[in-house]
């Protein structure tokens, strides 16, 4: 008779706003993908879109992320999170929308901190030529007409064509007495 083999299942958890998903944080998936089986990356403050800071819809952040991880041949599920305002629960908050995870990576202090105090193995996540891989940059770029596709996966400078993300953010940025 086959005996049932348990299969263990390691995956890992990485967040952040995405606005735009960069190579920095493509570089960084990378290497995770390289430590575990599956990866979810958790897309922050979900609710947030048509501002400067924060440009694309959850749904843009998903389709564009979603396309660049099929060049990781892992699996992976992408999980947009809205703000809770409430660090000390944010956690469970994230456990409540996510898939089991074994351990999470970020260099962020705060989330560091918070996986941590919720006993979750963390692990610190190394920056990826941060003076150029950088969301701030890359939508200062976008608005001054400076170029910013190659500091995307193409996946994402595809989809930000598609939905007129350019455009948008040049829109927003414009004064409303102007
Ligand atoms: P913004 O400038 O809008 O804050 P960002 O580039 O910092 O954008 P986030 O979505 O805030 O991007 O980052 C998600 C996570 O990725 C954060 O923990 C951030 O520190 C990390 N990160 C950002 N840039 C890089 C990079 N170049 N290499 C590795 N990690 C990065
Ligand atoms: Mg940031």
């Amino acid at each position: 008779m086959l005996q049932r083999k348990e299969r263990r299942i390691s995956r890992a958890f990485y967040i952040g706003r995405f606005q735009p998903y960069h190579i920095g944080h493509h570089t960084v998936l990378e290497s995770i993908a390289g430590e575990v089986d599956e990866i979810i990356v958790g897309i922050g403050s979900a609710q947030r879109s048509h501002e400067l800071e924060n440009p694309f819809t959850a749904g843009e952040r998903v389709v564009m992320i979603s396309r660049s991880l099929k060049d990781l041949d892992i699996d992976c599920y992408v999980i947009p999170i809205e703000d809770i305002q409430r660090n000390a629960v944010w956690v469970s908050h994230v456990r409540s929308m996510t898939p089991h995870f074994d351990l999470a990576y970020t260099n962020n202090p705060l989330v560091f901190r918070l996986f941590e105090e919720a006993g979750v193995q963390v692990e610190r996540s190394p920056m990826h030529q941060r003076d150029v891989y950088s969301g701030t940059i890359i939508r200062k770029r976008m608005l001054s007409g400076e170029g910013w596709a190659h500091l995307v996966p193409r996946a994402v400078a595809e989809t930000i064509d598609d939905i007129g993300g350019i455009e948008r953010i040049r829109e927003i940025a414009r004064d409303d007495v102007g």
